[in-house]
């Protein structure tokens, strides 16, 4: 099987995507992950440019990387100045990096107009940084910024940076599309003709511009890259970088290229969401293999033949990266994917059940009015349950008063007060709250706490809330979903309403009997 080293540069290029700030500690936790994945160089930051790279590089010195080489990033020297003299490049001999990229111009417009230097002085600037790392015993890897624009306007020159280099020492030098805007067939055009001119390793660094980081990276492997650059999850300055997840799932299941072993290609989901975790940014479900709906299935048809053989309506095994297939429930699935739910429950419901067209009917009006089961699959346990008679009442309301009190500048307070019917006895409480709904869940937890103690166990942990048509203002039904959790699992639960306390009341009454149902079965 041939072989693709992966580079990852998320701490050094993903740290500039917008809204991406890494303390020390999460990029030391990143670098850990990256390493435990098989990736085989983590390029870190800057050690010359501020204190907290540095700092990283100090700290990571002394946790050992399995198999990943830590890489320290920065520039060629100034024009017309040593490179032995130069801080910045000082900096990577303190930093304790064996391994160091540079970057450098070769677009012959960068030089004289950015650099304001000659081509002659450009080239000097290459070969005097490279082989001053190279002789403090450092491998370098070359950056040729802008590389596809500059072979563009003067091949000769652009080849001419990368053999300078190349000879003073380079174990690599790197093609980039610094501003992203390349088209995939340019891309794989012209790593075709530069391979075969230069003898060391050939690298890839693409930026999103066009939407095509990902397939200009498997165009320029293809095309004979050895070295692939790229970020987790694509984050990165502008659209981002090449995002090394489908990269990695695309060399290994696709192109049949090694880079890291099946065992940890089972882990890609997990490390995918990890990193969007630390990283302070959502996780996007639709991103390809690892998302959480890159296998979920709505349409009925789809549903039904995926149940017959997967192969129908999946390009990959979900578990080979980790990821798992979902069968949503909606109006658009069908009986199919209600009698799978009910198999998950281990419910006996069959196709020409009535009871089956009795919940389609339930659901298809439900969906229609704003639920969405697909995103509380508790509140869908619950009513398929309710329908099939298989459900009992733990307690019934007999009303609530929520009252929100701001007086003059002072702290706005907020009380609820629930009467409810508890095995047949009345409970009538009052609690407070930081608003309305904590104040409900606060009362109605009070009311139920001596029946019921394993509701102190659980907690709410998240509660969003949409409006579902913005245009008719404040008339519009809103939903609300709570996702709650107690020791063991995390469950999450609707309501919908013109009102939002009363839509957060049903989320959150569904949130209460689903964790005493699951309690009731132990
Ligand atoms: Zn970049």
């Amino acid at each position: 099987m041939p072989e693709i080293k992966l580079y990852d540069t998320t701490l050094r290029d993903g740290a500039q995507g917008e809204g991406i700030s890494y303390s020390v500690m999460d990029k030391i936790i990143i670098a850990r992950e990256l390493d435990r994945l098989g990736v085989h160089f983590i390029e870190a930051g800057w050690p010359g440019s501020n204190p907290k790279d540095m700092e990283f590089y100090q700290k990571m010195g002394k946790s050992r990387l399995k198999n990943a080489r830590l890489v320290a990033f920065g520039s060629t020297r100034r024009p017309h100045s040593k490179a032995k003299d130069d801080n910045n490049l000082r900096a990577f001999l303190k930093s304790g990096a064996s391994f160091v990229t540079i970057f450098g111009k070769t677009w012959d417009l960068h030089v004289r107009d950015v650099l304001k230097t000659t081509l002659d002085e450009n080239l000097e600037m290459i070969k005097d940084t490279v082989a001053f790392l190279v002789s403090k015993g450092l491998a370098v890897f070359y950056d040729a910024e802008h590389f596809f624009i500059a072979y563009h306007a003067n091949k000769e020159y652009s080849l001419k940076c990368l053999r300078v280099a190349q000879d003073a020492g380079a174990r690599a030098v790197v093609l980039c599309d610094t501003n992203g805007g390349m088209i995939t067939s340019g891309v794989f055009r012209v790593i075709k003709e530069v391979r075969p001119q230069i003898k060391v390793d050939l690298g890839i660094h693409c930026h999103n511009d066009s939407g095509l980081a990902v397939a200009n990276t498997l165009a320029a492997v293809e095309a004979g890259a050895d070295i692939v650059q790229g970020t987790i999850n694509g984050y990165g300055e502008r659209c981002g970088n090449a995002d090394l997840i489908p990269i990695i799932a695309n060399l290994k299941l696709k192109l049949g290229i090694n880079c890291i072993s099946s065992v940890n290609l089972k882990e890609l989901a997990r490390v995918s969401h990890l990193i969007s975790e630390i990283s302070n940014m959502k996780p996007r479900n639709d991103q390809p293999y690892v998302g959480v709906s890159a296998f979920a299935h709505k349409g009925g048809v789809h549903i039904n033949a995926v149940m017959k053989n997967p192969d129908t309506y999946e390009h990959v095994k979900p578990e080979s990266v980790g990821n798992r297939r979902r069968i949503l429930m909606s109006e658009l699935g069908g009986k199919t994917s209600i009698l799978l739910r009910a198999k998950d429950l281990e419910l006996d419901l069959t196709k020409d059940d009535p009871r089956t067209k009795k919940i389609l009917k339930l659901l298809q009006s439900l969906e229609h009015r704003g639920y969405h089961f697909e995103a509380a699959e508790a509140s869908l346990e619950l009513l398929i349950k309710k329908a099939l008679n298989q459900y009992k009442k733990f307690f019934e309301l007999e009303g609530f008063r929520v009252v929100v009190e701001k007086l003059s500048d002072k702290k706005i307070t907020t009380e609820a007060i629930i009467k409810l019917k508890v095995k047949g006895i009345k409970e009538h409480t009052a609690a407070e709250g930081d608003g309305p709904v904590n104040a409900l869940d606060n009362a109605l937890r009070k009311a139920l706490k001596d029946f019921y103690p394993t509701l102190s166990k659980m907690h709410l942990s998240d509660f969003k809330v949409r409006v579902l048509d913005e245009k008719a203002g404040t008339a519009a039904p809103v939903r609300v979903l709570i996702e709650s959790e107690d020791e063991k699992d995390l469950w999450s639960t609707i309501g919908v309403s013109e009102n939002i306390i009363e839509a957060s009341w049903q989320a959150l009454v569904d949130s209460v009997e689903y964790k005493l149902l699951k309690d009731e079965k132990k």
